[in-house]
């Protein structure tokens, strides 16, 4: 019997066959796809001829489809609709596949050859049939990049000590993340019953109420996780009890027992340190700028300087203003980190308070989808015609995507509501990548959502951002129109990857694209005037404490990773010095505190990383600026964001292809005003 993930896929517009793949055929076709490609790529290695770009780098593009196909199906299946016997499989192919590929990028014979057409590339006839040719240029550049970032340049001495490195910053950053674990969950805050909760909502209380009672106690339990201290410092009247909370909260992983991070993320800082060394770097945070658009640690901490000026600015004025009203509420106290959201709350719901029923009620998923696929017609031409195509579960519906010419784009699949069998957050994946290679293969693009499953599917304001967020990742994917697989759509540098989905929040927040979209779910009627202007006025709201408190962090990530291995101070010793440095006001704390930084503590991914956040922030608005300017479905504009973005993957320097998009650089300034930063403001 055949197995369905190895076989032609007579499908409509060849989605996997669901109905016929069950769970005993994914490791056969795993290890059937691994020989493969292993075998194609023991064919390019071991070539007689000389190595030349299309022997070796456009071979190893063909390499490994089987791998891609078998690939897809399981990791987004694993992710949307797991069981226990794929998180069985999970468990035993995950460690396969990260040697597998890891085996490729430190295969010497394979690297001998990528380095003896790189050492080529300005002889190298890269432009080929009049095309310029600067996909391939890019394609080799990020090809050799790989497999030295992977040590394959190094001596044997040194990839082994890199190997070893590597081990040791696992353990070091598994222990990170378990280490916040337990001290997160080594805290609570038990109220008995009839003492002071005052100014907590109902809801909030029942919340508190069901954990107490998951640990077989009564009264009220509130613990350092986010969900539960968020709502506890923005309503709790006690002040004392605030502060209690609040100082377990930046203690986290700092306090006297097994679970201290202090000489963890140390270790992991000089070890990073070393590893970049080896290298041939001067620190971690220059290894990791090499593989992203910003390029230099210099050119981030230049972008964290002008935006930190005029956010600081900002947050001294909100702190006046929040003393202001402590005084006024008869409080006798100078304002201290536990007080910001409490009084900050207390002025946002006297001044732009919405009630989720004057907010919700417009927001059916149904219409916000379509408010989405409005938005991208009439911007780009496209549309999206539902169409009956094989899918992995009830919940996920299909559409044919069709540009304005009639010609078929690709499939768009949505998966919008919650359940047990797939993990939270909000994603865009594929099950198939667009490519031009050998012919042309139209991408199946998905976009993942946590919805509550309810009817009508009513959204609050974040979740019908996060779906217009997650369709723009989707249009680049669905827009791509690149030769090479492996720079297909979303495949772009960490910092550039969330411009097209960060722009396109902004069309969901227009007035204009909102009256199109909310109308009420049973009347009909467009959402009121009033409530829009609300909406958006909300948006600037306290972001002289959101920014600083951001990028305070950011200014800690990469200290971090800027220090000497021979030289690294103490964790108090580099917070007071980095914080002195940018003089974060005392009633303001960095958004994560070293010892419980899990983003650039648990994982490389993220370290030096944290800015990419603001960054891609600060592309969105500058480019949505040009949207401004000239119309917000400006057809120059839309069409010039759709061949020198959307279209281009990671075919070129990001950069490049931004200023071709936009006439110039990025500027701040749009940001500084979307955030309500600038003086005037
Ligand atoms: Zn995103």
């Amino acid at each position: 019997m055949t197995n369905p993930l190895l076989a032609r896929w007579d499908t409509p517009f060849g989605v996997p066959p669901f109905a016929e793949i069950d769970e005993s055929h994914y490791e056969p076709a795993f290890e059937a796809a691994f020989e493969a490609h292993d075998k194609e790529i023991e064919a390019i290695a071991s070539s007689a001829d000389a190595p030349t770009f299309d022997n070796t780098v456009v071979a190893l593009e063909r390499a490994g489809s089987s791998l891609e196909r078998v690939g897809a199906v399981f990791f987004n299946l694993t992710s949307t609709d797991t069981s226990e016997a794929l998180q069985d499989i999970e468990a035993r192919i995950m460690p396969r596949y990260a040697n597998h590929m890891s085996s490729l990028y430190t295969n010497q014979r394979l690297f001998e050859r990528v380095r003896q057409v790189y050492s080529q590339r300005n002889a190298l006839a890269i432009e080929q049939d009049g095309v310029p040719g600067s996909d391939r240029r890019e394609l080799l550049e990020e090809l050799h990049r790989r497999f030295v970032r992977a040590g394959a340049a190094l001596s044997d001495a040194d990839r082994q000590q890199v190997a070893t490195i590597d081990e040791q910053l696992a353990s070091l950053q598994t222990r990170f993340g378990r280490n916040v674990l337990a001290d997160t969950n080594g805290f609570e805050l038990l109220i008995e019953e009839d003492a002071d909760v005052s100014g907590l909502p109902g809801s909030v209380l029942e919340a508190a109420r069901a954990a107490a009672e998951s640990k077989g106690k009564s009264g009220y339990l509130f613990t350092i996780s986010r969900s539960s201290i968020t709502p506890f410092l923005q309503f709790a009247d006690n002040r004392e009890l605030r502060e209690k909370i609040y100082r377990a909260y930046v203690r986290c992983a700092d306090n006297d027992n097994d679970a201290n991070n202090r000489e963890v993320l140390r270790d992991i800082a000089r070890l990073r340190a070393r590893r970049a060394k080896i290298m041939d770097f001067g620190s971690h945070a220059e290894f990791m700028m090499d593989d992203r658009m910003a390029r230099t640690p210099a050119r981030v901490r230049e972008l964290l300087d002008n935006i930190w000026r005029p956010a600081s600015r900002r947050v001294a004025e909100e702190a006046a203003a929040l003393q202001d009203r402590i005084r006024a509420d008869g409080g006798n106290f100078a304002l201290a980190p536990w007080d910001w959201q409490y009084y900050t709350e207390k002025i946002r719901s006297e001044r732009f308070g919405l009630q989720d029923e004057q907010v919700k009620p417009f927001f059916l998923l149904e219409h916000v989808r379509d408010g989405a696929f409005e938005v991208a017609k009439r911007l780009y031409g496209v549309s999206f015609e539902a169409v009956d195509v094989p899918v992995y579960h009830p919940d996920v519906e299909a559409y044919r995507v069709v540009d304005a010419d009639g010609t078929f784009i690709g499939i768009f699949l949505t998966d919008y509501y919650m359940r047990d069998s797939k993990r939270g957050g909000a994603w865009m994946s594929h099950f198939r990548e667009q490519s031009n290679l050998d012919e042309s293969i139209r991408p199946i693009v998905i976009n993942c959502c946590n919805f509550p499953k309810a009817s009508p599917c009513l959204l609050g304001m974040d979740e019908v951002r996060t779906l217009f967020h997650e369709f723009g990742h989707g249009l680049h994917g669905l827009l791509s129109n690149v030769t090479y697989p492996s720079q297909s759509g979303t495949n772009v540098k960490q910092d550039f990857v969330e411009l097209p989905s960060q722009i396109m929040e902004h069309w969901a927040m227009e007035p204009e694209v909102l009256r199109g979209y909310a109308r009420h779910h049973v009347t009909g009627k467009v959402i009121a005037d009033e409530v829009i202007e609300k909406l958006r006025a909300a948006e600037t709201f306290n972001q002289g404490f959101a920014t600083t408190e951001y990028l305070a962090a950011c200014y800690l990530d990469m200290a971090w990773h800027s220090i000497e291995e021979a030289d690294c101070p103490t964790v108090s010793d580099l917070e007071r010095t980095a914080m002195e440095s940018i003089g974060l006001i005392d009633a303001v704390d960095p958004r994560y505190k070293s010892t419980y930084f899990q983003h650039i503590f648990t994982g490389d991914s993220y370290s030096a990383g944290y800015y990419s956040y603001i960054w891609a922030e600060v592309l969105d608005a500058d480019g949505f600026e040009a949207f401004r300017e000239k119309g917000l479905f400006d057809q120059d504009t839309a069409l010039s964001f759709r061949r020198n973005v959307l279209e281009k993957g990671a075919t070129e320097d990001p950069m490049v292809l931004y200023r071709r998009f936009r006439g110039r650089d990025p500027e701040v300034g749009p940001l500084l005003a979307s955030r309500g930063l600038t003086e005037d403001q």
